[in-house]
């Protein structure tokens, strides 16, 4: 069976966990578990996608920063650049395991207002305290370093190009999937479509198919569909697919040195691609929610608002060229753009995995680690994720993260 295929029909009708999405927090928390000495139990992963085509993960930009405003997020990503650059190691030094490097280029942040460089300047002492390398620019520091920006309009900047940048999801990705499928985790095709509960607890799920599979505990790592997925439980998940749209492009005149991934104050973010190609993101100014199957292109958002903010900030890029272009979705947490984790308070085996909006990729890591440790023990060992709790939710008291993109 080649490595990283899925099976039709489970082998049990009982797990012990079962996790419904198998994409790169799914991956993530399977593995994880299985590298938790206290835990010899059944697990599957449950993916009504296998092809990935439409998850949030098959069309990430795929970059790690350590740039963020709360601690806890910074403590996320530093893990995370730690296992990317060390993936052989926590593989058990498997030797079929690439070494990884992060594209060092950094996230470069600028502000044009004075309560967007207070913005950066809060969040550099956390980034600080906790041990990252961030700089504050002013404009002449920003283009003795980077003569290509405008800055007329800039205040101040914001780099840090240790442990930011562009790394190779995918090598990760597959390597959570083979090893798990090598320590037994079942990856089956299907998807859910009931999840049946009774007296506080979930008993089992329910397939397309029919079939009933029953649980131990269950994690919604059901990316954009989390809110459908939480329904099925009776719980309501502030959790909404949100368009996200990426282009590649070339430029007449290349840089003659690598592009930050740079956070303009227009909303648009653009970065070095490959050696002589850039790559833009940005989304619509209305950002509505929209339905997960929907992948449509709205080419006047390139035409009318990134290409013009792009070639502003970088004259150079005036003469480019697009050479590809997609949609995504964030499943954007739209109470405050972070993660929700952890156990629901009432039906206690239902575990949240969800609503990374812009940042999940980098964050699969720990909160993978972190999940297994909460299904194995009912606490964590390592990092502490209960400021992410669902508690927050139901009380509506937001975990503020500002540097969201
Ligand atoms: C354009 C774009 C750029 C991004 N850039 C970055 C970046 O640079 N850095 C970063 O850290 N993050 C980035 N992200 C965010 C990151 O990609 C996501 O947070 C992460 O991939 C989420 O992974 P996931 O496993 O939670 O969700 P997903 O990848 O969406 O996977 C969810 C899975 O659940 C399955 N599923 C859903 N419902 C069911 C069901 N009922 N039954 C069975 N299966 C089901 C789906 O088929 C899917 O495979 C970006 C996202 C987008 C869209």
């Amino acid at each position: 069976m080649p490595p990283n295929s899925y099976v039709s029909t489970p082998a049990y009708d009982s797990y012990d966990v079962v996790i419904i999405g198998g994409a790169m927090m799914g991956a993530a928390t399977a593995w994880f578990l299985t590298e938790q000495a206290d835990f010899d139990g059944r697990i599957l992963v449950i993916d009504r996608d296998p092809t990935y085509e439409k998850c949030s993960t098959g069309h990430t930009n795929s970059c790690i920063r350590q740039q963020f405003s709360s601690a806890l997020n910074v403590r996320i990503s530093q893990f995370g650049a730690d296992f990317i650059q060390n993936l052989r190691q926590y593989m058990g030094g498997d030797a079929r395991v690439p070494h990884l490097k992060i594209q060092n280029y950094g996230y470069m942040y600028l502000a044009d207002t004075d309560a967007g460089a207070d913005a950066l300047r809060a969040s550099h002492k956390v980034q600080i305290a906790e041990g990252a390398e961030t700089r504050l620019l002013t404009p002449d520091q920003i283009a003795a370093e980077y003569p290509f920006y405008a800055l007329d309009d800039i205040k101040l900047g914001s780099i840090n190009t240790k442990d930011e940048g562009y790394w190779d999801y995918m090598a990760v990705f597959d390597w959570w999937r083979r090893s798990a499928r090598e320590r037994g985790v079942e990856f089956l095709a299907g998807e859910v479509v009931a999840i049946n509960h009774a007296g506080g607890k979930v008993d089992s799920v329910t397939l397309g198919s029919g079939t009933r599979i029953a649980c131990g505990q269950l994690v919604n790592a059901s990316g954009p569909r989390a809110a459908r997925t939480a329904a099925m439980a009776g719980i309501q998940l502030p959790v909404e697919p949100r368009k996200r749209y990426t282009w590649t492009f070339s430029a007449a005149q290349p840089l003659d040195r690598e592009l930050p991934l740079t956070v303009d104050p227009s909303g648009v973010h653009v970065r070095q691609d490959s050696k002589d190609t850039y790559m833009a993101g940005a989304h619509s100014h209305i950002d509505p929610a929209v339905d997960p199957d929907d992948f449509e292109m709205d080419h006047s958002i390139w035409q009318d608002h990134v290409w013009p903010a792009i070639a502003t900030r970088i004259p150079q890029f005036e003469a480019i060229k697009v050479l590809r272009e997609w949609a995504g979705h964030y499943a954007m947490n739209t109470l405050d753009h972070n993660a929700i984790t952890g156990p629901h308070p009432e039906l206690t085996n239902f575990l949240f995995l969800n609503g990374f909006s812009g940042h999940g990729l980098q964050q699969a890591p720990a909160m993978g680690r972190g999940t297994a440790e909460w299904l194995v023990h009912g606490s964590y060992r390592t990092l502490d994720l209960t400021p992410f709790h669902f508690d927050r939710i139901a009380a509506g008291e937001p975990y503020i993260e500002t540097a969201i993109i």
